[in-house]
């Protein structure tokens, strides 16, 4: 796919290399050798959880084999392998390194492991960019349940933001508390000059989309959600907030492609970004995509615009951008 060269929304657990994770929960003893790769690959691929939430849990398995700092850097190096061979020019990868602590590493070491897999990266394969974005977690009910931690994520950006850790996001299950009570977390961010995406109105209350708006969200993470009311979709289209939208990622139980609301928020005149999301979950990339909305009848012009829109909502420094827009050449 000609325009397929941006990713801004993929998650490192979520698109882990899996011959790898089984190896390295077999080396550090997290699963025990009777488990087959196969078996270990059907947990992944389990798809009958009874609830969404319940299928959040499918994250725990590669979590656990990125505990280490050396399984840290290798995860986002093969990241970076696989991004390359499909001939991607620029990803944002977004982690929650407070789900990386079991072996004792602070969130600041958990996020410099990962930087350091980037540089490594970077030396090999010159012709992509990588850059990191720390995720905040929902947990529990509402923000009350891991504010310390989400804290702590804030003060660990703000020390090693720079040319690779770039923005932070807020991911995981919406919870269905007041999502206004992460406020104070991304006012803590713009008095760093962090800057930062929200997950949305994915798969909770559509409403969060104006609660993200209202937190100063740079960008939204989904906020598909927003066709739900006439209200949130106009919020969307007046603002002009750049929308990390990735439609095999949503597709599932409750809608199939056709019905996927990618088409209808365009039309609307939103900014739309295409993105990957879960990888190795969703069996998936920006390649893929792209296909599957040239499928649904978005025109080549319009699938090259999305890049573009990814481009200018990338959270690298405008040097990196106007490279990025020389080597498109389109
Ligand atoms: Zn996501």
């Amino acid at each position: 796919m000609k325009y397929a060269k941006v990713d801004l929304h993929l998650h490192l657990d979520g698109s882990i290399h899996l011959p790898w994770a089984y190896q390295t929960a077999l080396k550090r003893g997290i699963i025990d050798e009777s488990m087959s790769f196969e078996q270990y690959y059907q947990l992944m691929y389990k798809v009958d959880y009874p609830t969404r939430e319940e299928r959040m849990k499918r994250f725990d398995f590669p979590c656990a084999a990125m505990q280490e700092k050396e399984d840290l850097e290798e995860s986002v190096y093969l990241l970076a392998q696989y991004l390359n061979d499909l001939g991607m020019m620029y990803a944002e990868v977004r982690f929650a390194p407070q789900q990386h602590q079991l072996a004792g590493l602070s969130q600041k070491e958990v996020i410099l492991a990962v930087v350091s897999g980037i540089q490594r990266a970077e030396k090999d394969f010159p012709d992509l960019t990588l850059r990191l974005i720390n995720c905040l977690m929902h947990k529990g009910k509402d923000a009350d349940a891991n504010m310390k931690e989400n804290m702590e994520t804030v003060e660990a950006t703000k020390e090693t933001l720079g040319k690779y850790v770039v923005a932070l996001d807020l991911a995981g299950y919406e919870n269905t508390g007041d999502f206004m009570k992460y406020a104070p977390l991304f006012e803590k961010a713009r008095e760093y000059g962090i800057p930062y995406t929200i997950h949305a109105g994915e798969m909770g209350d559509g409403s969060h989309i104006l609660d993200a708006l209202k937190m100063g969200a740079y960008r939204i993470g989904h906020g598909i959600h927003c066709v739900d009311n006439p209200e949130w979709l106009k919020a969307l289209v007046d603002t002009q907030i750049p929308l990390e939208i990735c439609v095999t990622s949503n597709v599932g139980l409750e809608r199939d492609y056709a019905s996927h609301p990618v088409r209808k928020m365009l039309e609307a005149g939103c900014k739309i970004t295409l993105n990957s999301d879960n990888m190795m979950f969703s069996r998936t990339n920006v390649h893929t995509e792209h296909a599957q909305c040239k499928a649904l009848g978005i025109s080549d012009d319009v699938l090259r615009q999305c890049t573009l829109n990814a481009i200018e909502a990338a959270f690298c420094d405008e040097e990196t951008k106007k490279e990025l827009m020389k080597k498109l050449n389109f």
